[in-house]
């Protein structure tokens, strides 16, 4: 049997059980009763050891090392890769290292949900201690060539180094303090009346479901629940599921946490349906699937055609009138905000930004845990003019860390910056406006697919940004598209 086979053989039961494992995560965040938590912790914990050890196999391994060495076709060569990088984060990890995190993590759970809630950090400060330990560890094990920090982003973004992401910054962030002020001085609308009109959820649901109507969802294989936090499921190539949340008012942020998920959804949905069952079948990184969902909920969704085609929409199903102009403020407010979660475009990466400069340093050991609180706010208070009245709406906001993840964020303000690169790319290709204002996504979605989601994860981030925009990520697009899009 030639390597690529055998590979693929093996492969399908991790295959399966990762399917399981999804459609788990996801029910545990939708409809599981709330005290199956413990006896389903369990279940997944047999099923995880299952998949490593699958991993590790030795039949993997010299099937994987027979393809290594015929491997000539870019999806051959995909395979091997992606699969190299998971087994080498199964092998070098030592178990006990895994042990000790999952305890930590399981405890700074709870330590982290109390400490929000009390709005005292010092709670979850001697667990983030830990946390922070355990990922410096991690970095040693898996190996860097310049800076700790590099070992984890790679766990997230392949590829990505703490030098890259440095550089990416500092020709973000200072062009974009100057538009922020620009935009704040010009008097572009901080606020919206919209934001308090209230809407019953059932009405609101039914124009979710329209909007994914029009933009393409395709519901014999995707569905749509709602949960806490919004979220997509990618279970299989035949089954993508995402959710959304209700607030009874500001129906902005259910519609477009509506929209954020479909463009993860179909991203997972549009791959080659030749790489079904294979490692190398669906997104290849976080920061390119943030793309996507960016590419929707910001370029699609925040635009001034979007307004036009949604205004009649909202009055059908919420009995709200809004002018086109109304709603285009209405989703482009620019306010700089305490939480990164509600961020607009514009302040958003600052927030990630703060969070990049504080991971590093905890890695490096350059920034102290115990300095957190008030490193944190007197960096709010330099890049935003906002300071947190309390931890909880400060330091303690994000769950990522309590999670035992650290290089996460900056794969948010990757993302953000590529979805600017389509538009600049695609616009070249689609008379884009025309297109969203008529509702015709088929062509969008069509160039999408085209270009970045058949691919997969044959190709590493990088490889893909050369080959779909020919290169990236880039802020001056991110730039532009800024200083285009917020003036009067
Ligand atoms: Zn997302």
């Amino acid at each position: 049997m030639a390597g690529l086979e055998k590979v693929l053989e093996i492969y399908e039961q991790i295959w399966a059980l990762n399917y399981a494992l999804a459609l788990i995560g996801w029910d545990s965040e939708t409809y599981m009763p709330e005290g199956s938590a413990k006896e389903r912790g369990e279940v997944t914990s047999v099923l995880e050891t299952m998949k490593q050890r699958l991993y590790i196999s030795q039949n993997l391994l010299s099937a994987l090392e027979e393809l290594e060495e015929s491997a000539e076709s870019d999806v051959e060569k995909g395979i091997v890769r992606v699969l190299r990088r998971t087994i080498k984060y199964y092998t070098a990890i030592p178990a006990d290292l895994v042990k000790k995190e999952e305890k930590v993590v399981n405890e700074a759970k709870i330590a982290w949900r109390r400490a929000k809630k009390e709005a005292n950090f010092s709670l979850f400060a001697p667990y983030l201690e830990e946390i922070v330990e355990i990922n410096r560890k991690k970095a040693e094990y898996l190996g860097y060539e310049d800076h700790p920090y590099d070992a984890l982003l790679d766990l997230y973004e392949e590829g990505a180094t703490t030098r890259e992401l440095e550089s990416f910054f500092d020709s973000l962030i200072p062009p974009l303090e100057r538009e922020l002020k620009r935009i704040l001085s010009s008097g572009w609308p901080q606020d919206h009346p919209l934001e308090e009109a209230p809407y019953r959820e059932m009405d609101m649901e039914t124009l979710n479901r329209e909007i994914l109507n029009l933009l393409g969802f395709d519901w014999g294989l995707m569905r749509i629940d709602r949960s806490a936090h919004p979220f997509t499921e990618g279970i299989g190539l035949y089954d993508v599921r995402i959710t959304t949340w209700y607030h009874g008012k500001d129906f902005r942020r259910s519609l477009l946490a509506t929209i954020h998920e479909f463009g993860h959804a179909l991203y997972e949905r549009q791959c080659d349906p030749k790489f079904w069952k294979t490692p190398v079948c669906g997104g290849v990184s976080l920061g390119i699937h943030e793309s996507q969902s960016r590419f929707w909920e910001n370029i699609i969704a925040r635009s001034r055609a979007f307004a036009s085609f949604l205004s009649p929409i909202v009055k059908h199903h919420l009995g709200i009138e809004a002018s086109p102009d109304d709603l285009f403020y209405y989703f482009n407010l620019v306010r700089p905000s305490l939480l990164r979660v509600e961020a607009d475009e514009v302040t958003y990466n600052f927030h990630i930004a703060l969070r990049f400069e504080i991971e590093k340093g905890l890695i490096d050991g350059s920034i102290e845990v115990k300095e957190l609180p008030s490193l944190w706010n007197q960096r709010m208070e330099e890049y935003l003019g906002v300071v947190p009245p309390d931890d909880s709406l400060g330091v303690l906001q994000d769950i990522h860390w309590s999670l035992g993840a650290m290089g996460y964020f900056p794969t948010y303000s990757i993302g953000t910056v590529v979805a600017a690169q389509i538009k600049e790319k695609m616009e070249k290709d689609l008379d884009l406006e025309n297109l969203i204002e008529k509702g015709e996504f088929g062509p969008i979605r069509e160039w999408l697919r085209e270009r970045i989601h058949r691919w997969g994860a044959i190709y590493p981030p990088k490889e893909l940004l050369r080959r779909s925009l020919g290169g990236g990520p880039d802020p001056e697009a991110f730039l532009n598209y800024v200083r285009g899009k917020y003036k009067w």
